[in-house]
């Protein structure tokens, strides 16, 4: 699809980043150009309908997943709800512990953010090893949710994150 290459000749790509052996995939380096924006936004617009038109709600994952889960509710009239890092969020909430490669990490979402039983897609920028999502996904379906499926733009398949999802995952470009 010439929209998603395009996309991609736009993604930045950083060796040694954050720290030496990791090849990271920058997204923003897409957003700084207009046209790269409009494609992305049609092309993932596109996808969630065409995979998960019955969905009820959004869930996006700190902070990248943000960018998207906001714009894909509007686009699908439906609503958004963030899944954040510890600490961040006010209220009742639920949570879920992660491993990190070194330790440990908790996510939280708000306890009503999702009704019993509601149709959930998650949504973040990119997949590696999957351990974020998985995470996600479990925390959305101990808020109640029904997780539909995910979407992600970028994955790294070398990493076979998906393997360890058991929902339907979508990604618009892969590495
Ligand atoms: P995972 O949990 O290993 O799948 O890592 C995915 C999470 O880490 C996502 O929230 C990504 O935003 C972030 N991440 C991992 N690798 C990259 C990268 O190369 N570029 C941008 N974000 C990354």
């Amino acid at each position: 699809d010439d929209k998603l290459e395009y996309i991609k000749s736009k993604i930045g790509t950083f060796p040694d980043f954050p720290k030496k052996g990791i090849v990271f995939r920058d997204i923003f380096s897409a957003l700084r150009d207009p046209t790269a924006c409009k494609y992305l936004k049609e092309v993932l617009v596109q996808l969630v309908k065409e995979k998960c038109p019955n969905a009820e709600i959004i869930v996006g994952l700190e902070s990248r997943g943000f960018l998207f889960n906001f714009m894909v509710a509007t686009e699908l009239g439906i609503g958004c709800a963030p899944v954040r890092k510890k600490g961040k969020l006010p209220g009742d909430l639920i949570s879920v512990e992660y491993v990190l490669e070194y330790g440990k990490d908790i996510f939280e979402m708000q306890a009503n953010a999702i009704k019993p039983g509601q149709k959930v897609i998650i949504v973040d920028d990119l997949l590696a090893t999957g351990g974020s999502l998985k995470a996600a996904i479990e925390l959305v379906r101990k808020a109640g949710g029904n997780v539909i499926g995910s979407f992600v733009v970028l994955e790294l398949e070398d990493l076979h994150g998906r393997d360890k999802l058991d929902c339907d995952v979508y990604s618009l470009i892969k590495y």
